[in-house]
């Protein structure tokens, strides 16, 4: 072989070498920039991989920092509202004008995240760095929270038809008396002992509902809360209530009015098997297993 071929075959080889090379560096600097490393992650073993003392550091209630934001200052969240209620205002003129209707007409109403904005109480628990049922007492008895947007004038709109309204709530009877204070200033109807239903024994209010039942015809359930509207959905997990959701999707806006609230409710608590008691790691552990990447 001439020398020069030699040389032209070197020069080649070379020059491939360089190009892999360079193909490599670049390849290289795509993968480490690719976001893809920020969704692996890996579930740590409850209680193991977080320690006490880090879950102090990162405070289980800042996780809720997203979700009081998004009712305190997401205009989005008070349009949702005003939706619910103005869904609300055609069935209540669906079923004025259904002439079979016999009985006297109601209305239940749940009233935290439902009539009430909490959101306060959420916010003070995220700056102090705990959770519920701390200062919520306290809370409670300042009765100043803010009526949910479009809810006040609903239920006056319903009153003024005739309707009467019941307030069904798991607030336990020792906050009724500031409740109903908190309830009066803002002017909601009928805002008296008897059309009070406050939890003296177990949460569901399914007992509570029969016994407006018996004199009532139920024009419409309002609440935050599947458990506002149903046992069925009682002690579900995420899978079921799901399921049973999805079967009587015919409700919703028909006969059931559901109101956002993303800072807690049982959807949180079907995440735990409804046991609150856990730790704190365990309910971090939980929420990030839960949660459905691609
Ligand atoms: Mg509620």
């Amino acid at each position: 072989m001439k020398r020069i071929n030699v040389i032209i075959i070197i020069f080649l080889v070379l020059q491939a070498l360089l190009f892999a090379y360079w193909f490599h560096r670049i390849q290289k600097q795509i993968f480490e920039t690719r976001p893809d490393t920020v969704y692996i992650r890996t579930v740590p073993p409850y209680d193991t991989l977080m320690p006490a003392q880090l879950m102090t550091q990162l405070k289980l209630s800042d996780q809720a920092v997203m979700a009081t934001l998004f009712q305190q200052s997401a205009a989005e969240y008070r349009a949702l509202c005003y939706q619910a209620f103005a869904a609300a205002r055609v069935m209540l003129d669906n079923d004025l004008n259904d002439k079979s209707v016999d009985s006297p007409r109601a209305i239940i109403v749940d009233i935290d995240e439902t009539i009430l904005d909490n959101s306060p109480h959420s916010a003070k628990c995220i700056i102090n760095g705990t959770s519920y049922p701390a200062f919520w007492d306290e809370w409670c008895d300042t009765a100043i929270a803010k009526a949910v947007p479009g809810a006040l004038e609903f239920l006056n709109l319903a009153r003024g038809y005739g309707v009467s309204v019941f307030y069904i709530t798991n607030r336990k009877a020792h906050l009724q008396e500031v409740t109903m204070k908190n309830l009066r200033q803002l002017k909601f109807p009928q805002v008296e002992e008897k059309h009070m239903m406050f939890r003296t024994g177990e949460s569901s209010k399914e007992n509570r509902r029969n016994e407006v039942k018996k004199t009532y015809h139920i024009t419409m359930l309002i609440g935050d809360n599947l458990g506002d509207f149903s046992d069925v959905f009682g002690d579900k997990l995420v899978a079921e209530r799901t399921k049973i959701t999805d079967s009587l999707s015919q409700m919703f806006g028909r006969r059931y009015i559901v109101l956002p609230n993303a800072m807690y409710g049982d959807w949180e608590g079907a995440l735990y098997g409804y046991d609150y008691s856990i730790s704190d790691s365990a309910k971090h552990a939980i929420r990030y297993e839960s949660l459905q990447a691609y």
